[in-house]
């Protein structure tokens, strides 16, 4: 780990000084839920540095599992689709049109209206 000091002087009294925490190597990092060691890229660090992100701390296999988790965790409800009639489930509880809901279309007639 190195520590780069930036200095800028604008125009005028402003100055403005960035501490930038900056590596310049790969670093290994410890997964939390599985404790495999995996490689955080030096494009990687720049990347989070970037987007002002803290590093992960946890593995990609552990990161897409989690993500898969939490989509499938989802609660879906039954639909019927206001285009063409199919069976369908949606993320959110539909509300009647009547009542102010949005009409529910399926993935396929969504996706037509899209585009
Ligand atoms: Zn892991
Ligand atoms: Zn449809």
């Amino acid at each position: 780990m190195k520590f780069l000091l930036m200095e800028k002087t604008g125009e005028g009294t402003c100055t403005f000084i960035f501490f930038l925490i900056y590596s310049m190597a790969d670093q290994d990092i410890t997964c939390r839920d599985c404790g495999n060691s995996f490689s955080f890229s030096e494009g990687e660090q720049e990347f989070y540095a970037t987007k002002e992100l803290s590093p992960p701390q946890r593995c990609k296999d552990c990161r897409s599992s989690r993500k898969a988790e939490r989509f499938s965790s989802r609660e879906m409800h039954a639909a019927v689709c206001a285009k063409c009639g199919a069976d369908c489930e949606v993320p959110f509880k539909p509300r009647p049109v009547e009542e102010g809901g949005k009409p529910v279309l399926c993935k396929e007639c969504f996706m037509a209206d899209r585009a």
